[in-house]
């Protein structure tokens, strides 16, 4: 009897830790679209394209290459819409003698299988999802006895673990860091060379059509459709950006322009949690660029700090505070999500294009993410749960134990500040510095108060002033309170009241948009 291998949607790599040392004429692999994952919030359409297309390109490569695949597709007739059920179905199929599973990187996916044992009458091995570069046991190691877990220097464990950009015992250059280096401004007609865009084949096409008819209520455009859906795309992809864009990615990693979707960005997020494209091998090109003098180190530094920093780190923060970060509201806001983060109709030019990219593309730059469509609901009071919804859904690159990390802990400090140092709260003045988005505007971000001033304005005192009591002792953001002091009360009252007026023109969204109505 045979070893049964399910491979889950974002695990696409031949090189996953249950087929390694596996033989083709031993293994049966399992491969399943589920309804209960394509629905279980109403992902973005482009999100479901992406993953079916890749899990059928996959599976074919796998049988092109040798391996058995038993291959269960949506609108099968027998399936049973859950990755348990269909396990079940595959172990009376093919009788294995064990079942050989790589972890699930989401934990309400772990909780299923980690029940697998019990309900069936077969061996089960859970492997470990050795594609990250930090155990779960060394992130837990690392996280003991620290109030506060910082970034920072878990990064530097991982430079040393992984010898990227060391020069012995030291960072390559002396510092850990070149994040001063990357942060300019956009200048005047800042453009990106395009990234390679692939047109649908016949398979992802299949995939459209599918997604049309059976999820054509779901957010997002389909016409734009144009991510990488196989290894070779995906390399073709990287290459584009080693080649093209690495040398721009640091210094403006934090600009924001109209219209530019992807700037010099990798848009490579998609892909390597697929597992298309394997991280660390990302970084170690990226060390190559630089030390064939083809790429500065800030840029270089920048972009492995991204996967070996924040991509590990937050996957261990993850694991490390489920199921409590689900819920976690340390600063109670309970306000609805605004109507237009899903339509998109907003005279604020800066969220308007933000969400028009999410739409079409599936996919907004980190800046974005953070400063504008991050800021906003933070400084609003959104409360976590619809947030958390929101971006689980809209884009492509989006799994819980990524999505939620940076949603909870990083945008709404709704940890009360386990991951962050303070929140990430702006006014219109940051975002002015950081884009072109102001001059195309209805509302002045020198405006602070009234009629035509920038909605961040009186936003972001309001916020401040709201949370006065717990933001005060925090060393980092605590000397803004002597400016809120120092205008004056008639000032202050024109700020609350000026966000006050504002917060109650918003909509809240209309149920349905994020989970099908109950
Ligand atoms: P680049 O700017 O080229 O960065 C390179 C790579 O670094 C990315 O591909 C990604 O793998 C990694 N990376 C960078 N920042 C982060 C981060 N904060 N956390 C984890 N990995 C990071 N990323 C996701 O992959 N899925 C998500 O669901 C997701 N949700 C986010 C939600 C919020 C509120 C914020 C602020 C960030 C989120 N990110 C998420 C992180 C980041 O915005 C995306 O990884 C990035 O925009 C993807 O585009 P890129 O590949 O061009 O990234």
């Amino acid at each position: 009897s045979p070893v049964l291998v399910p491979i889950l949607g974002d695990q696409l790599t031949r090189n996953l830790a249950s087929l390694r040392g596996r033989t083709k004429d031993d293994t049966v692999i399992l491969m399943m679209e589920v309804w209960d994952e394509a629905t279980y919030v109403k992902h973005h359409k482009q999100k479901i394209v992406l993953i079916f297309s890749a899990m059928r390109h996959f599976a074919e490569e796998l049988r092109d290459a040798g391996w058995t695949v038993d291959y269960v597709r949506l609108d099968d007739e027998d399936n049973a819409g859950s990755f348990t059920g269909e396990v079940a179905r595959a172990i009376e199929e093919h009788l294995p003698r064990l079942v050989s599973v790589v972890e699930a990187g989401e934990w309400r996916v772990r909780q299923d299988m980690d029940q697998w044992a019990d309900k069936f009458a077969c061996e089960i091995e859970i492997l470990r999802d050795d594609r990250f570069i930090c155990t779960q046991a060394e992130f837990d190691e690392w996280a003991e006895d620290r109030d506060t877990l910082r970034m920072e220097y878990f990064y530097r464990e991982m430079r040393r673990k992984t010898d990227l950009l060391m020069d012995g015992n030291k960072p390559e250059g002396g510092e850990w860091n070149y994040d001063s280096e990357n942060r300019k401004p956009p200048k005047d007609g800042l453009s990106a060379p395009e990234r390679p865009k692939f047109e649908p084949d016949d398979v992802t096409q299949e995939c459209i059509d599918l997604v049309e008819r059976r999820f054509g209520d779901h957010f997002g455009s389909l016409e734009t459709f144009r991510w990488p859906v196989t290894r070779d795309e995906a390399e073709e992809a990287a290459d584009a950006f080693f080649a093209e864009r690495i040398e721009c990615f640091g210094p403006y990693q934090d600009a924001m322009v109209a219209g530019e979707d992807d700037l010099f960005h990798s848009m490579l997020s998609t892909s390597i949690n697929l597992g298309l494209l394997d991280p660390l091998e990302l970084c170690q090109r990226a060390e190559k660029a630089y030390k064939d003098g083809k790429a500065p180190l800030n840029s270089v530094e920048g972009f492995i700090r991204q996967i070996i920093g924040w991509r590990e780190y937050v996957r261990g923060f993850y694991w490390h505070q489920m199921p409590y970060l689900q819920k976690a509201n340390a600063l109670n806001a309970q306000r609805g999500l605004p109507e237009f983060y899903w339509t998109g109709e907003t005279d604020m030019a800066c969220l308007a294009d933000c969400i028009r990219s999410t739409r079409d593309n599936a996919h907004a730059h980190h800046i974005q993410r953070l400063m504008v469509l991050g800021n906003f609901v933070l400084l609003a009071g959104v409360n976590p749960r619809e947030v958390q919804d929101w971006y689980l859904v809209v884009y492509a690159d989006a799994y819980e134990w990524v999505e939620l990390p940076n949603v909870a802990a990083m945008i709404l400090y709704a940890d009360g500040g386990k991951l962050a140092s303070k929140p990430y709260a702006a006014s219109g003045n940051y975002i002015n510095k950081m884009s072109d988005y102001c001059s195309g505007c209805k509302y002045s971000p020198s405006k602070k108060t009234g009629e035509g001033a920038c909605p961040f304005n009186p936003l972001y005192w309001h916020f401040m002033h709201r949370h006065r009591e717990r933001l005060e002792k925090n060393h980092r953001i605590g000397r803004i309170y002597s400016t809120w002091d120092r205008m004056g009360e008639e000032k202050q009252a024109e700020y609350l009241e000026s966000a006050e007026a504002f917060l109650d023109t918003l909509e809240p969204a209309a149920s349905g948009w994020a989970r099908a109505p109950r």
